[in-house]
């Protein structure tokens, strides 16, 4: 597949954000919800899984969006993001919610859904690459799904905003990672999901990036480089 490299590649170093860009959130999480949905017999309470899943989606990306600020802590989002869908229902009891997202935070990291071609590419990149992970995840948490699902053997760093003490889209975020692996800015590539954490992120800091939008989701936004399938990335790094 690297039969075409005629000149050095650009790039010695690629960093990947790890949900929803190698590892399939969505599927997993959905997976997780449906389970605990049954085992805390909420068919009781909402009208379907989908209600409270939307329920749970909205306030958990706002929940998030809090978290990335600094207005919320990791414990309160964990409640938070059950309690109110449940509490929307009636379901008031603390204890509940609380169980709910201990279940969640242990159950959802053991599945192993990824983003398509996901291994296939790590695979080809890691021969001629220094692979990395950047997340913004608990730390606990995205080093289980690593294991699980086998991609923490493709990595030579894995950075952790839980541990570095600042979050993606900060520059202090971008510049410990660059910094820790000893790269130059122009040798690293930015791969990720989110336009505003991984994308805005790597912008500031002044790194290349890679967009992927699997659902084609439309933006305004021009950017560097856009994919949908992981499999395209393999062209961009070649030049
Ligand atoms: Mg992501």
């Amino acid at each position: 597949m690297f039969s075409n490299f005629n000149v050095m590649p650009k790039y010695k170093h690629l960093f990947f954000d790890l949900d929803h860009t190698l590892w399939d959130f969505e599927t997993n999480s959905i997976q997780t919800l449906e389970e605990l949905y049954a085992k805390y017999h909420l068919g009781k309470s909402f009208g379907s899984f989908n209600q409270f899943y939307e329920r749970y989606e909205e306030n958990n990306n706002k929940l998030w969006i809090q978290y990335r600020e600094r207005k919320t802590t990791k414990a309160q989002l964990n409640f938070d993001r059950f309690y109110t869908p449940f509490s929307e229902v009636g379901i008031t009891d603390e204890n509940i919610a609380l169980n709910f997202g201990q279940d969640y935070i242990t159950v959802s990291p053991t599945k192993t859904a990824l983003m398509p071609n996901a291994i296939e590419v790590l695979e080809k990149l890691k021969l001629k690459f220094k692979l990395h992970v950047i997340t913004n995840g608990f730390r606990e948490v995205q080093n289980i799904k690593l294991k699980n699902s086998n991609l923490k053997q493709y990595f030579y760093k894995i950075f952790i905003s839980e541990t570095i003490g600042a979050s993606k889209p900060k520059t202090a975020f971008f510049e410990y990672a660059v910094k820790s692996c000893n790269a130059r800015k122009n040798e690293c590539l930015i791969i990720g999901d989110n336009l505003e954490t991984d994308i805005d992120g790597a912008i500031n800091f002044g790194l290349d990036y890679v967009f992927l939008n699997p659902n084609k989701v439309p933006h305004t936004r021009e950017l560097m480089h856009e994919i949908s399938d992981l499999k395209e990335l393999i062209e961009i790094v070649k030049s």
